[in-house]
């Protein structure tokens, strides 16, 4: 069985942690031993992106584009291969694995490598004296992965920070540990110098290590709000810059006048996609009372014509939960909104999947809940569990959208263009979608509100999150001297 290595200095290390299993959760098997990371070989992660902050930070900016730009490149040569890595890893349909994953992440590398060189500060003109900035990258920045996108989470981090002239040590989700090492091996054929992307392996044992070093400048997690929290409470001690994607419960707003046939298709592609293991998630979907019927009719409709299977098979639609964990968990709370008077509409069963008998496969689950105040409403349960909500009034149903401490992700469905934007104004949330769902192309920036998170994945805005500004001010006469 081949055993994932750590990368460090671009090469395979064997690490002296505890090596731990990798499962493949479309059938429950081990797949690989994948090697544990040691705080001594921490330290070696941390002297190598210590040289490698030193050579990359002092490469022009159009080099370090360059290179990212190779990388890119190489990514998109081997999209099928890293694709079903991350089919097996993940759990993910291989239709969307072929379509999103890796090319989401290609064009994240190509975003930033365009931007590198022209990345720079200002000059201000002080009348005789003046001022310039410089943006200086931060240095060694600690990027720790979620296990719904492994490949395209490595991408979104490593792509702005390396474009900044920072260096990354990574550390994906230990569920997923495959893509972010393959990733690392891409960067080093691309030309990356020495140090500039090492790649850690393990648990929240290995995150701990990097949110603790003073070494480290910055760190960037995606995650859930409990980690973000510890994240960012353990950063403090040394006042790390920190960026936290963590998770929502997202509301999508279906008015009287919307298309309902698309509404139905953003709401299916906002619970579903990736057996609904996505941040962004509109998993309140509050529906205006006279479409109601109409509307459950399409979606129950489409919903039940999903294919849950083999995630490796082309025509299956809805792959494997991550875990047995975590399949147990978004059973129970399937079982916990039945208590609780949610009326089950379609799906909530366990799938048997011919050929993947040992996988966590959930069918796509519509419940319509009588209030907002069930636990399947209020909490983020990170599987194909949607709920659906009824409303009459646009105050209202506003009120009720932001009634959550989460404020990742909102959608409006509607034809009335001020309706659209009034509503956009009004919802707490990062990201809004109107007339779609969880579209998230990398020129946009991408992050939560309140509890869903600190600053901005994506687009130039990430920029602002890689950076610091030096200002420098030029004195063209004599000091006065005020004493
Ligand atoms: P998780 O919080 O359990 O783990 C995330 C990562 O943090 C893992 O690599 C884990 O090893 C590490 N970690 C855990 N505890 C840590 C600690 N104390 N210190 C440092 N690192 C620690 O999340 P998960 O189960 O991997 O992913 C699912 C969650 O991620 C969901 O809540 C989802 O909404 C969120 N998510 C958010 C986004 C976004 O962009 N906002 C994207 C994808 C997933």
């Amino acid at each position: 069985m081949e055993k994932i290595p750590l990368y460090i200095d671009n090469q395979d290390n064997k690490g002296s942690g505890k090596s731990f299993k990798n499962y493949n959760p479309a059938t429950g098997e081990v797949i690989h031993e994948v090697s544990g990371t040691s705080p001594d070989d921490f330290e070696k992660a941390i002297h190598s992106a210590k040289q490698g902050f030193k050579v990359w930070s002092a490469k022009s900016p159009t080099e370090r584009g360059r290179i990212l730009q190779k990388a890119s490149q190489l990514l998109r040569a081997r999209n099928d291969e890293l694709a079903q890595i991350e089919v097996m890893d993940a759990g993910k349909p291989i239709r969307e694995a072929l379509e999103v994953d890796v090319t989401s992440g290609a064009d994240c590398l190509e975003y930033y490598a365009g931007i590198a060189a022209s990345l720079h500060g200002d000059h201000i003109d002080l009348g005789g004296d003046f001022a310039y900035t410089r943006r200086e990258p931060l240095g060694i920045c600690a990027g720790i992965g979620a296990w719904n996108y492994p490949l395209q989470i490595a991408c979104w981090k490593a792509a702005p920070a390396l474009a900044c002239g920072n260096v990354m040590i990574f550390k994906p989700a230990e569920v997923t540990p495959l893509s972010a090492y393959k990733l690392a091996k891409i960067f080093t054929e691309a030309g990356l110098p020495d140090g500039v992307f090492n790649v850690v392996q393990g648990d929240a044992e290995v995150g701990q290590m990097m949110t603790k070093h003073p070494a480290i400048a910055k760190v960037s997690i995606t995650g859930e709000v409990d980690t973000g929290k510890k994240v960012m409470a353990a950063s403090a001690a040394t006042l790390k810059h920190v960026t936290l994607e963590l998770g929502g419960k997202s509301p999508i707003v279906i008015f009287e006048d919307a298309d309902l046939d698309e509404a139905v298709h953003g709401v299916m592609l906002g619970n579903f996609y990736t057996q609904g293991e996505i941040c962004s998630n509109g998993t309140r979907v509050f529906v205006h009372a006279s479409v109601k019927e109409d509307f459950l009719d399409k979606l129950i409709q489409r919903t039940r014509a999903l294919k849950v299977g083999d995630p490796s098979d082309p025509d299956t639609h809805v792959g494997a939960l991550i875990s047995k964990d975590h399949f147990e968990k978004v059973m129970q709370y399937i079982a916990l909104g039945q208590e609780q008077g949610a009326e089950l509409a379609c799906g909530g069963k366990q799938v048997e999947v011919k050929g993947c008998e040992g996988g966590y496969f959930i069918e796509p689950t519509i419940f319509i809940a009588p209030e907002d105040n069930l636990r399947i409403v209020k909490e983020e349960i990170f599987g194909p569990v949607m709920t659906v909500l009824t409303f009459t009034e646009e105050e209202e149903v506003l009120q009720r959208a932001n009634n959550t401490p989460f404020g990742l992700a909102a959608g409006v469905f509607t034809r009335d263009l001020r309706r659209a934007h009034r509503m956009v104004a009004g919802l707490e949330a990062g990201m809004c979608w109107i007339n779609t769902f969880n579209i998230n192309p990398v020129e946009i920036p991408f992050g939560g509100y309140k509890q869903s998170g600190i600053g901005r994945e994506n687009g130039l805005a990430a920029i602002e999150h890689y950076t610091q500004l030096k200002t420098v001010y030029v004195a063209m006469d004599k000091m006065v001297n005020p004493f």
